[in-house]
């Protein structure tokens, strides 16, 4: 039988894995020396930002909105693209502000230009994030968004690691996120396994640091991580498996999912640990993901019906690949594909639905991260086959 080919939520090699059993081992799971080592090297990638390690990034957009707050207390409103997860927008909400949403360019990014129109009395922050890896146009939203007097959130959460000019994203605007959670560029895990606040803006940085001090330390960090190797890395079967253990969980601790994020805390050492190799084999992924990519691009350049809307450059890395299927239907060409054992993903909020000029509309996530060429070739050969079977 032909291996199924997915998209993968996270690429570890033998260093991420010996670091769980190490840190499990010598109970080192919540405190030890990978936190001030992760520091350390952070504080030299982003030198002119002060860094605070945090157990996920929406903790970092709810530190960075109540000192917002703090200053500007009559303005209510957060600015963030029409597509995004939905963490970013509940977590705005959960701060007791409200969310309003700005449309996105083709390449999934919020479409800058538009923020000297939105923005108005009532808006006190922009939340920019670079969509699957791929830069939004931070550096105009930062003129932009300075002459208005509103904050500016640099949303690196998939990002981390990348530099635009020389200056790594997360560390534009006030201040910037990055977050270690499963399909983002660093992997640690999922339920708040670690995330970084960025303070650029010195101003802020005595109102944070306090914040800092009294956060307690991380918690049910174990747990969590069973619940991502059996629910994301491995599937299959081990996905039924946790699916009740979660069940039973939810009955007996009273848990939901929403606050595994609350209350906010400092990272643990074992995600810190995870995230340390994480980022020494990111130069490698990268390199492989650019030239995934480029292969992609130029397979499917002249296929007809689909488009590959975040490639519009060379030399392009990305967490996630995005096609707009223009005549098929999403669900059917990913119904298609899973016959070829091609596993494929629905996006953000309705993205996935029939194509209707919209750039929002006609989406579906492609695998990308961890194929080999022979397996991407399998991909394209695939959408190639159903493309010229409907027209
Ligand atoms: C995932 C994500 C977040 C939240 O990350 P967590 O670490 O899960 O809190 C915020 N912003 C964007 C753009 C994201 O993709």
């Amino acid at each position: 039988m032909r291996k199924i080919i997915k998209p993968e939520v996270a690429y570890w090699g033998n260093k991420e894995w010996l670091s769980i059993m190490k840190n499990i081992l010598c109970a080192r799971v919540c405190q030890g020396k990978a936190i001030p080592k992760l520091q350390l090297s952070l504080e030299q990638e982003y030198p002119d930002s002060q860094v605070i390690l945090l157990n996920s990034a929406r903790a970092g957009l709810v530190l960075s909105l109540q000192v917002f707050q703090r200053y500007k207390p009559e303005k209510r409103e957060v600015l963030i693209p029409e597509f995004i997860c939905d963490s970013v927008p509940s977590t705005i909400k959960d701060c007791g502000l409200i969310p309003v949403y700005v449309p996105v360019k083709a390449d999934l990014n919020l479409d800058v230009a538009l923020l000297d129109h939105f923005c108005n009395y009532n808006t006190l922050a922009v939340i920019l994030p670079h969509m699957y890896a791929k830069p939004a146009d931070i550096i105009q939203a930062e003129a932009i968004v300075k002459a208005k007097g509103v904050y500016l959130i640099d949303d690196a959460a998939q990002v981390a690691g990348i530099k635009l000019n020389g200056k790594a994203l997360g560390s534009f605007g006030d201040v910037g996120i990055l977050s270690f959670a499963q399909a983002k560029t660093i992997v640690t895990g999922v339920r708040a396994s670690g995330g970084v606040l960025f303070i650029n803006n010195k101003r802020l940085m005595p109102a944070l640091s306090v914040m800092e001090k009294n956060l307690p330390e991380s918690a049910g960090r174990v747990a969590a991580l069973g619940h991502f190797l059996l629910a994301y890395k491995w599937q299959g079967f081990a996905k039924a498996l946790d699916y009740y253990w979660q069940r039973l969980r939810v009955k007996f601790t009273g848990k939901a999912i929403g606050n595994f994020y609350f209350p906010v805390t400092r990272i643990s050492n074992l995600d810190a640990d995870i995230a340390l190799a994480q980022f020494e084999s990111l130069p490698t992924r990268i390199a492989l993901s650019k030239r995934l990519i480029k292969h992609y691009q130029k397979k499917m350049k002249h296929v007809k019906d689909y488009s590959l809307v975040q490639c519009d450059t060379d030399d392009l890395y990305l967490t996630r690949l995005i096609i707009q299927s223009k005549k098929m239907v999403p669900e059917k060409l990913a119904a298609q594909l899973q016959q070829g054992g091609i596993i494929t993903k629905f996006v953000y909020g309705s993205g996935s639905k029939a194509f209707d000029g919209s750039v929002t509309s006609g989406l579906l996530e492609l695998p990308l991260q961890n194929l080999s060429f022979q397996q991407l070739d399998r991909v394209i050969n695939t959408l190639k086959y159903h493309s010229q079977k409907e027209s």
